[in-house]
C-alpha cells in the first residue's frame, strides 16, 4: 500500500522540520519528504490543519492478558492505544502468570501480533512472580523480545536483591524501571499522606515512601552501572534526585503521567471517586507543578499513562477495597497538548520528544522519524477539536479514566503502523 500524506504540519525535531510538508509512505516505509510530492498511484489524504508527528509510545501501559481479562485484553487495550494516537505501548509484567519468563513473552508477543492494534513491546520482571526473592530469567526474556525489566506494581525490597539483579541483567544492555514504593513505610496508605489524608480519614502513603526507593535505586545504579529509569515520578524531591542524578552523568531517565500533573490529591472529593485511587497516589499542587517544572526543564524525559483497566465491579467498591489505577492512553495526547502546548509551556517539538522519541530510546526500540527510509509509524492529530473525555465511552474494556468529564483541545485521527492504517479519521481500523 502507499499514502500520500498532503498539507499536515510536520514536527519532528530528530529530522529537523516543523513546518507543512507532505508525507510518501510506500508499504512499511517512509519513502520522500517534501513539499508538493505527486500521488503516482498512492492514496492521497488531504490533512491540512493537522499536526503529523513520529508515531507515539506509552512505555507504560497495563494490558490485563495474560490472566485479568476481565479488566482488558491486549486486543481491547492497544485497540484504546490507537484511538489515542499511540504506535506502540511497554506492557507491564504484572500479569497471572507473571511475565517473568520467554514463554510469557512470547504469549504476549504472538497475541498482540494477532490481536494488537499498535506495536507491544513487552517488559519482563525482576524477580520471580514479582516477589523480589529470585532473580527472572532475564537472558530468556530478552531472547524472547522483552526490552526491559520491571517489578511495576511493586518495588524491589531489597537493596541486596536489586544489586544482584542489576549486576547480572545489565550484561543484557536492557533499562531497569523502578516502581518506587517501601513497601515497609508506606503499608496500607490509600492517598497522599498529608492535609488530605486527614480530612478523609484515610491512611496516607507518604511522598517520603517513594522518595527513599528512587535515591536507593540511584545508589545502587551508581554502585552497578546499570541504566535506571524512575517509574511515574510523583513527588518535588524525588524529581530534584533525579536530577542531581543526571547532573552527576548518571544513566538515570524518569517518566510522569498526565495525572500526576494534572491532577492533585484536592481532587479527591467526598464522592470518594475511587478513579482517583492511583500507586503513587495524586500528590499536593506544589508536586504537581514540579513535575511540569521537570518536563519543560528535561528532567523529565517520557510522558506515559500508566494506563490501568479495572472492571466496574472492582472499582465500585469502598476506596479502601478499590484497586490502584486508572486508564488514560485515549485522553493522554488530548491531555497534554491541552495542558501543556496551548498553554505554551512546551511546543509541539518538545511533545515529541518526551511521548515518541524519548520512549523509544529508553527501551531501545528501533527510532522512528519523519524522514526517507524510516518505519511509518506516524501520528496524525487535529490539534484545535474539542471533546469531552468518557463522553463517548471508550474503547478500553475499563471506565476507571480519572479525567472522566474533563473538557479536552485535540484528538488523534490518523495513525499508521509501519505503513498499515490502525486509526482512519479518529475509527479504529
Ligand atoms: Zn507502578
Amino acid at each position: 500500500m502507499a499514502f500520500l500524506l498532503k498539507s499536515a504540519h510536520v514536527v519532528d525535531p530528530a529530522a529537523g522540520i516543523d513546518g507543512v510538508v507532505d508525507v510518501k509512505i510506500e508499504n512499511d516505509r517512509i519513502v520522500e519528504v517534501g513539499e508538493d510530492l505527486s500521488a503516482d498511484g498512492a492514496e492521497v489524504l488531504d490533512l491540512s490543519g493537522k499536526v503529523l508527528v513520529p508515531g507515539l509510545v506509552d512505555m507504560h501501559v497495563h494490558l490485563r492478558e495474560p490472566g485479568y481479562e476481565h479488566k482488558g485484553t491486549i486486543e481491547s487495550e492497544t485497540r484504546a492505544a490507537a484511538k489515542g494516537g499511540m504506535t506502540g505501548v511497554c506492557s507491564m509484567p504484572n500479569t497471572d502468570p507473571v511475565t517473568d519468563n520467554g514463554v510469557t513473552i512470547e504469549y504476549v508477543k504472538s497475541v498482540a501480533e494477532r490481536e494488537g492494534h499498535c506495536r507491544v513491546f513487552p517488559s519482563g520482571a525482576m524477580t520471580r512472580g514479582l516477589k523480589g526473592e529470585i532473580i527472572s530469567e532475564m537472558g530468556d526474556m530478552v531472547a524472547h523480545g522483552a526490552v526491559a525489566f520491571t517489578d511495576d506494581g511493586r518495588g524491589v525490597q531489597g537493596a541486596g536483591m536489586l544489586r544482584r539483579a542489576m549486576d547480572y541483567g545489565k550484561m543484557f544492555g536492557k533499562v531497569f524501571m523502578s516502581h518506587c514504593q517501601d513497601e515497609d513505610l508506606v503499608g496500607d496508605g490509600q492517598v497522599n499522606e498529608g492535609v488530605v489524608s486527614t480530612r478523609l480519614g484515610l491512611l496516607g502513603w507518604p511522598a517520603e515512601g517513594e522518595e527513599i526507593q528512587i535515591a536507593r535505586d540511584i545508589a545502587v545504579a551508581r554502585l552497578t552501572g546499570a541504566k535506571l529509569h524512575i517509574q511515574h515520578i510523583s513527588t518535588a524531591r524525588g524529581l530534584e534526585l533525579v536530577r542531581a542524578a543526571k547532573a552527576e552523568g548518571l544513566e538515570v531517565t524518569c517518566e510522569a503521567t498526565p495525572h500526576h500533573m494534572f491532577l492533585t490529591e484536592d481532587a479527591i472529593g467526598e464522592t470518594y471517586d475511587t478513579s482517583l485511587k492511583v500507586n503513587p497516589p495524586l500528590r499536593t499542587a506544589e508536586d504537581a507543578a514540579a513535575i511540569v517544572a521537570g518536563v519543560i526543564d528535561g528532567t523529565v524525559d517520557a510522558i506515559v499513562t500508566d494506563h490501568a483497566p479495572h472492571a466496574d465491579w472492582e472499582k465500585a467498591r469502598e476506596f479502601e477495597l478499590a484497586p490502584f489505577g486508572m486508564t488514560g492512553i485515549e485522553a493522554s495526547l488530548a491531555l497534554v497538548n491541552t495542558n501543556l502546548v496551548k498553554t505554551g509551556k512546551i511546543d509541539y517539538g518538545r511533545m515529541v520528544e518526551l511521548m515518541s522519541i524519548a520512549p523509544r530510546r529508553i527501551l531501545g526500540v528501533d527510532a522512528v522519524s519523519i524522514q526517507p527510509g524510516s518505519l511509518a509509524d506516524i501520528t496524525v492529530f487535529d490539534p484545535e477539536v474539542t471533546w469531552t473525555v468518557g463522553a463517548d465511552g471508550y474503547e478500553s474494556k475499563a471506565n476507571n479514566c480519572g479525567f472522566a468529564g474533563t473538557e479536552v483541545t485535540g484528538r488523534a485521527t490518523d495513525v499508521f503502523v509501519g505503513g498499515k492504517r490502525t486509526l482512519t479519521d479518529g475509527v479504529i481500523c
